[in-house]
Parts: structure tokens; sequence; C-alpha cells
């Protein structure tokens, strides 16, 4: 932010914002084309593999995805693990009613994954659809599925970038930018262009992968400041060393944050231990009467956004790769203040 704080108004010495430059021009595709190239870097992609930024956040491609990836009458599963599973499960539904879902959170109140294995795939399954990280219930795949009997597809909306992943694994892969990568509204897709099957029937043209795809992100205009400051975090990223270098950093966080909370008398970590997210902590206080107290104090501290999602409650701490370890420290020492003059 800095870094963009500084050109803002001047492009290196273009005169001109990176916002007022039209996405034809020299140096907007500079930074739209290094970009992908830094990130195809950073996630090691092979060349069968586009990567394309869409607009529209992660929830377009929950239509989307159905749209180039189904024909009339044909069928997907789906984990549902979460919130988000669940929404795009229910829009593919809308459009290819044979969709189906291979697994029901709800069972475990959304704190337990799956094991996905050729065993648990339908027949005539087009894709196997998971949610890598759960935002909302905190939890994730430590590893991931490895299939035979259909490619497997995933919303990394809330990770990617904050760990290594055996890309190979995967034929889609999409994240919307606001958690790990930049502004929200702009989103990118990776996928093996092997893999997207023969178009049968329209596709609206911002939902269609090859012509994305074959026009350089570039179609019509797209979120151009989006992808700069996209652009800047890939460059960051590499300084720091990569995604093994972030995967150091984030599983040294969480790890300290859930021994923090397993240690604690007052709170507790609400997922079991193998599917717990490193990016999204989510923990609860034996005694609910606290709670606000909690949140209040928190906030007045400088501690934002602990508050669980309206429908699950409880407390959520997001530390994704723009939480420095610092912060995490921070709210330990929080925590167990709290706890002292209160548990
Ligand atoms: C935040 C989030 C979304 C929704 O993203 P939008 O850009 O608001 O559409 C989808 N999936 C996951 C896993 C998320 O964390």
């Amino acid at each position: 932010m800095e870094e963009a704080n500084s050109e803002f108004l001047n492009y290196k010495g273009t005169g001109m914002s990176v916002m007022e430059m039209s996405h034809r021009e020299k140096h907007f595709l500079n930074i739209l084309n290094e970009s992908l190239a830094d990130l195809r870097d950073l996630l090691e992609l092979p060349s069968r593999y586009a990567v394309v930024y869409f607009p529209g956040g992660a929830t377009l491609q929950f239509s989307a995805i159905p749209y180039n990836y189904l024909a009339t009458g044909e069928s997907a599963d789906f984990a549902v693990t979460g919130v988000w599973a669940k929404k795009a499960f229910e829009e593919a539904k809308k459009f290819y009613p044979n969709v189906k879902s291979i697994f029901n959170g709800a069972d475990s109140k959304y704190t337990e994954l799956p094991t996905i294995t050729d065993d648990l795939v339908n027949e005539g399954a087009k894709y196997v659809y998971i949610t890598s990280n759960n935002t909302i219930y905190g939890t994730r795949y430590k590893t991931f599925p490895k299939l035979k009997k259909a490619p497997l597809f995933a919303d990394m909306t809330s990770e990617l970038l904050s760990r290594k992943l055996p890309i190979e694994d995967f034929s889609v892969i999409f994240a919307g930018a606001q958690k790990n990568i930049g502004p929200s509204g702009l989103t990118l897709v990776i996928y093996d262009k092997e893999k997207l099957p023969e178009q049968t029937h329209p596709i609206p043209n911002l939902m269609n992968y090859s012509l994305m795809e074959k026009n350089g992100s570039n179609y019509n205009t797209p979120p151009t400041y989006s992808i700069y400051i996209a652009s800047l975090v890939f460059k960051y990223l590499k300084r720091k060393g990569g995604l093994a270098a972030m995967e150091a950093v984030n599983e040294r966080k969480a790890k300290k944050l859930y021994d923090a909370l397993d240690a604690s008398s007052l709170f507790y970590a609400t997922v079991p231990e193998n599917f717990r997210s490193a990016m999204n902590v989510v923990f609860r206080s034996h005694n609910d009467s606290l709670d606000s107290k909690f949140l209040a104090l928190a906030e007045e501290q400088g501690f934002a956004g602990l508050k669980g999602y309206r429908d699950v409650g409880g407390f959520r701490a997001s530390i994704y790769n723009a939480m420095p370890e610092e912060g995490v420290d921070s709210l330990i020492s929080f925590i167990k203040e709290f706890e002292r003059t209160h548990g």
C-alpha cells in the first residue's frame, strides 16, 4: 500500500495514475502481463494451465464453472462444507438440476471435512467441487483428495497464496482477491486448458473461460487498479521467498494461536485439530455472557473483525498473509489477559 501510495498520482514518471490509463495502453499491459507471469512463478504453474482475471468476485464463478463445464443434463459432485460451498452448489443446481451433494457438513455443524476418494464420486460426475478453506467455519483440507474418476475443482478464495499447493491435482482453482491477493471484485481463475470441454451451448462472454483467456484477461475493461495492486502483492510475496516462506510463517502464526486456545480455560477452538484452518481461527468462550465484553475490549485495543459470522456466533480471527506474526502475538496476549481478569 505504501508503494501504491507513492506512485498513486504519477506511475513511474508517466504523469498518470494507473487508474487513468487505458486498459490497452502499454504501461497497463505491462502491469497485467507481468502480474500473470509473477503469479505463474509463485504457483509454479505448468504451461497447460491458464491463469485469467475475472470481474464479479468469487461468487460469479459459482455460475461460471457449471456454464463452462456442464452440458444440459450433466452432473457434478459438491462437498458442502460451509456457507460458500452451499452457495456454489445451489447456484449450479439452478441451471443443472442433476448436480449432487456428496457430503453435508451440517451433520457436524461444519466443523469437519470429508475424506474424498473415488468411491465417494458419483458415476457421471464431470467434476468434484470443494472449498479448500472454509472461511466462516474455519476448516481446511490439510491434504487434498487425489481422484481418478473426476477432476477436482476448488474455491481457494480464503487461502490461495498462503501455502504451497499440489497444483496438478486440480483442474480448476479460483479465488476472489479480497482475502489474500488484493482489492475485492477481482477474481483469479486457474484452469487446465486440456480439461476444458468443447462448448455445447452459449456462455455469457464475461463468464466464458476460453474467450477471457484468448483475450489475455483484457476482453473488456478489466478492474485495472485492482490488478495493479495484485501485481504489487505478487512481487512482495516473491521478495518474501514465495509460498514456501509464507506457509512457514502462516503455520507458525496459526499454531501459536490454536495452542493458546487449547491451553485456555475460558476459550476453546471449535474445530478438531486435523481440520483447522491456518487462515481463519474460529473460537468460542465457555461463558457466552462475556462475549460482548470481550469484543468491545478487543475493538478498543485495535483488534478488528473478531466477531464470528452472523449465523455462527463466537469469534473468528482471520490471520491472512497480510497479518504479521506480531499481530497474532498481540492477540494471544490479549486473550490471556482477558482470561486472567475475567476467567
Ligand atoms: C469470501 C468468499 C467468497 C465470496 O467472495 P465474493 O468475492 O464476495 O463473491 C467465496 N468463497 C470463499 C471461500 C470465500 O471466503
